[in-house]
């Protein structure tokens, strides 16, 4: 078919076999890899065109409008007017090249994020040459058979062949919130979209149920395509700090603005300055005092941080959650796959008669039965087969050798326990060879999944779930003899047992129903249920996850275990883990008979959750936050969304997570493991310092000029700096030592502190004052060596040049102090990082260019130093670095103490 040709034809009026036949396909085999390929070529890729940006030019123009470039043009048309050419030149360069800097950086940061985008890709499952195999969204063509399953993401346009209790959410495309139930069954009719029951349509969410379908659109031809609608989200590229700091910049700016026509008016009329050379001054000082490379160094240590994150594993998906990482003192964790293996392994079989115990460890279908150490054969006991044909019919999962012949899983770590078990036993093939007729899938709000299947005489619908959800629906149970009366208390008791060991539990049952019986729903599983047995699987502690608990204990924060598992096993794996330390286990129902009030309270006194079930979640996180806590939470179903969206940082699990998790979430992680939440935290820790150590080292620089040219000003003494050298300070040093910042290693004691209270000011009184500190010991020490050397009776030009060298490298200096806050330099390793070395190497030969190079030295008025002249700078650099790191060991011992100093000098 050619695309107009599918483009006309109206697929929900057609019954299924039409669909395939004019589609081409196989309904069960689906497309071969070879077909596939072809029809990827023909009809192009599966994606919709991209949201148009606007030009590179346009953006390059943005950096542009900006309050410093102004005061710099202004700058030119004044220095124009009075006839520097040479400064108006440099001003304008350096406008230019601000801009440049600015695009670039704001590129680099827009790339980190689009790689970590991509990691991102949806992904869809569909069968090819009789496979069920996962591959990219924008790979899905014409005639796939595409498996839809609850939290997945349609990836395409589909004529619906089967469904299962399948329930799509198709409000981007209808406006309407509630989710459609959706049939197979052809319709007819001209039927609008929203009544279109038989079809699902990209981009929209499966809500509950499964399904299976055929492509018949892709790209812009499906009905989003039509409407144009990009659906990926647009990322935020600011963060709250960055904004303060904008807006911090913005005042600074104004307030500079008014102190400069103040000065020009003091030395106007208090000083006998000539006009010009004052105004000179003064662009000079406005020029000097903002701090202009500011904002785009910040986003580029995010982006860096971002990139650092994605490394290890955790996707950032927008940035502002990367400040927030550093401040949260709550992780709420999931416990299965996240704190422990997902190495899921049946140890134990209860049924009535009694336990017996399976061996074997992995998914590995080589192992055997016993009993008392005795090989048990199934065909001896009826229970037992009954109890695990049971496990194995109803179950989603296979059991396949991978290319390296390593037996592995596809589907469900527990259900892949079940089958590997139901292989040992001797069953051959999956749940999905039976005759099944009908199925209720798994979904953790219910906890157990049903199915049914074609008996001699009847049907029997298999069930299999959290063994106290199945006991509440029993009312028998199955005993050698056949079905017999209900022992519950036995079985409570057994299930306690094997819980209490740390062990998964997962029970069965059955029901005998009609022959002609067509569909189930949870209503049919209540009276004649009966119960199978039990089984226990072992799934360890991740041992990276145990040490992660004890890491976050040192750093303030608390971990607490949100599980849907029993309240035993959850408790037995959390007393393992060193989460539950004197708390109780609470469980998903008592959680639901307390108010608001008690609920605050049990969330923040105990630590092990069980039971629970997604809306659970919701109201822990509100309970939390209620508490002043902030809040990360794991989850990977469909119905975790609401809870990951109100959590301060929501984290979705990478491999086991569902796309509308993935797409509510503020984090992914890749591997599904807890132990890289806590790096990410980590990792928010050392960005969050290094902003602030970015910050505390750079408005020195501005502070610094300033103080130098206002004070030179009030003195009347020369003009020690002219303003395009101020502006080949600022220019060198955002372009090089400025950077080194965001390569510092995290601090010894980071993860030693508790965390960081939100909403604490950009710069808190400390920081203040050593902003203030810093600029007037290095803009006085610059002002008295220039008076000094003056009176020594060496030349104007050489005294200016020295003095444009004192600045920077005080600043070079001064780097070394800003490495730590609060602890002396000397407790950050010295070579740790080499950008520092680096920059420096740069910076170096940047001022070596600007001091020898004789057009350097008429653009900027420079002239060479002789080996003499350069002992003072690094005089004062040495200075600088002394008497700040005095400073920093009297404030933190005499001033505030050890203790109290790393949480107020920041
Ligand atoms: P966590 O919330 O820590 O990830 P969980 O995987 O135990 O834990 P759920 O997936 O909500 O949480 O499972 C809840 C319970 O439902 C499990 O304890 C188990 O008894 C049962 N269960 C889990 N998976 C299945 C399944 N595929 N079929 C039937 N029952 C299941």
């Amino acid at each position: 078919m050619n695309k107009k040709q599918l483009h006309q034809q109206e697929w929900y009026r057609l019954n299924k076999e039409e669909v395939v036949q004019q589609i081409a396909t196989d309904a069960n085999a689906g497309l071969s890899n070879e077909e596939a390929k072809k029809r990827i070529k023909q009809y192009g890729r599966n994606k919709l065109p991209e949201k148009k940006k606007s030009s590179k030019f346009i953006r390059f123009l943005k950096h542009f409008h900006d309050i410093l470039i102004y005061v710099l043009l202004c700058a030119a048309i004044v220095t124009g007017i009075l006839g520097h050419y040479t400064d108006t030149i440099v001003i304008v360069v350096v406008a230019v090249v601000n801009a440049c800097i600015g695009y670039f950086q704001e590129s680099k940061a827009e790339d980190a994020l689009k790689s970590i985008q991509n990691m991102l890709s949806l992904k869809a499952h569909v069968i090819r040459d009789n496979k069920r195999i996962e591959i990219d969204a924008e790979e899905v063509t014409i005639g796939d058979i595409v498996l839809l399953n609850a939290g997945d993401k349609v990836p395409a346009d589909l004529r619906l062949l089967s469904t299962d209790s399948l329930k799509i959410e198709e409000s981007v495309l209808t406006g309407e919130s509630e989710a459609s139930e959706k049939k197979a069954d052809p319709l007819e009719g001209a039927t609008e979209l929203g009544d279109r029951i038989n079809m699902a349509f990209t981009s929209t969410t499966i809500s509950a149920g499964t399904g299976r379908g055929v492509v018949t659109a892709i790209g812009k031809d499906t009905e989003i395509g039509k409407i144009n609608q990009m659906m990926t989200e647009v990322e935020q590229l600011t963060t709250p700090l960055l904004q303060q700091t904008a807006k911090f910049g913005k005042t600074i700016s104004i307030f500079i603005i008014v102190i400069a026509g103040a000065t020009y008016l003091f030395g106007h009329f208090l000083r006998d300055y000539p006009d010009e050379e004052l105004l000179m001054s003064i662009i000079g000082l406005a020029v000097a005092a903002i701090p202009e490379g500011l904002p785009a160094i910040l986003s580029i240590i995010l982006a860096i941080g971002v990139r650092n994150m994605a490394k290890h594993n955790a996707i950032v998906r927008n940035l502002p959650s990367v400040e927030t990482l550093g401040s949260v003192s709550v992780i709420c964790s999931d416990k299965t796959g996240t704190l422990t293996k997902n190495e899921m392994t049946v140890q134990q079989l209860a049924v009535r008669d009694g336990s017996y115990h399976v061996s074997g460890i992995g998914y590995a279908p080589e192992g055997s039965i016993t009993r008392d150490a005795q090989e048990v054969h199934l065909d001896e006991n009826q229970q037992l087969k009954q109890l695990i044909s049971c496990f194995h019919i109803c179950n989603e999962a296979s059991l396949d050798k991978d290319k390296d012949d390593h037996w592995m899983i596809k589907g469900d770590p527990t259900e892949g326990a079940l089958i590997t078990l139901s292989h040992k036993a001797g069953f051959s093939g999956s749940g999905r060879d039976s005759n099944r007729k009908a199925t209720i899938p798994f979904d953790s709000d219910y906890k157990y999944m049903a199915t049914m299947v074609e008996a001699e005489e009847d049907q029997l619908i298999y069930i299999k779930g959290a063994p106290d959800r199945l006991l509440d629906m029993a009312n028998r149970e199955e005993r050698p003899d056949g079905a017999g009366d209900f022992d519950k208390p036995y079985w409570e008791n057994r299930i306690s047992e094997l819980a209490g060991e740390g062990q998964r539990v997962i029970g069965a049952a059955y029901k005998r129903v009609d022959k002609n019986k067509q569909e189930i729903s949870h209503d049919d599983l209540g009276e004649g249920v009966v119960f199978l047995g039990l089984a226990g699987i072992i799934d360890p502690p991740r041992e990276e996850a145990i040490e992660a608990i004890s890491l976050c204990k040192e750093a303030g924060i608390t971990v607490k275990m949100i599980t849907g598992d029993h309240a035993d096993t959850a408790r037995a794996i959390g007393a393992q883990m060193g989460i539950d330390e004197g708390g109780q286990t609470i469980q998903g129902k008592e959680l639901q008979e307390m108010d608001d009030e008690a609920l605050r309270k049990a969330a923040e006194a105990n630590h092990v959750f069980a039971r629970t079930s997604p809306e659970h979640k919701l109201r822990l996180v509100n309970a939390l936050q209620a508490n002043g806590s902030i809040c990360a939470m794991t989850g990977d179903g469909v119905n975790d969304a609401p809870a990951l969206k109100q959590a301060n940082v929501g984290i979705a699990m990478g491999i086991k997570g569902t796309e509308v998790t993935k797409e509510a979430a503020e984090m992914v992680l890749a591997d599904d493991n807890f132990s890289t939440i806590v790096e990410a935290v980590k990792e928010g820790r050392r960005i969050y310092d290094n902003l602030k150590k970015t910050i505390l080292f750079i408005l020195p620089t501005n502070g610094a000029e300033s103080f130098l040219i206002m004070a030179s000003i009030l003195f009347g003494t020369i003009m020690p700096l002219t303003p395009v050298q101020i502006l080949w300070v600022n220019m060198v040093t955002s372009l090089t030592v400025s950077l080194a910042l965001a390569f510092e290693p995290i601090e010894a004691d980071a993860m030693q502190r508790p965390p960081r209270p939100t909403h604490e000011p950009l710069l808190s009184r400390y920081f203040i004052w050593r902003i203030l500190f810093v600029s007037v010991f290095i803009g006085g020490g610059t002002l008295w060596l220039c008076t000094h050397l003056l009176n020594m009776g060496i030349a104007e030009e050489t005294v200016k040049t020295i003095t444009l060298q004192t600045i920077v490298i005080a600043q070079l200096f001064h780097l070394f102090n800003c490495r730590s806050v609060s602890h002396s330099a000397f407790n950050q390793d010295f070579f740790s990082n080499r950008a520092i070395y680096v920059v420096a190497g740069l910076l170096f030969v940047l001022q070596a260019g600007v001091t020898y190079l004789p057009f350097m030295n008429r653009v900027f008025g420079t002239e060479p130093l002789s080996l003499q002249h350069w002992q003072w700078p690094f005089y004062l650099g040495l200075a600088t670095f002394v008497v700040i790191e005095l400073e920093k060991a009297i404030v933190r011992n005499l001033v505030y103490g050890k203790k109290q100093a790393t949480m107020v000098m920041r």
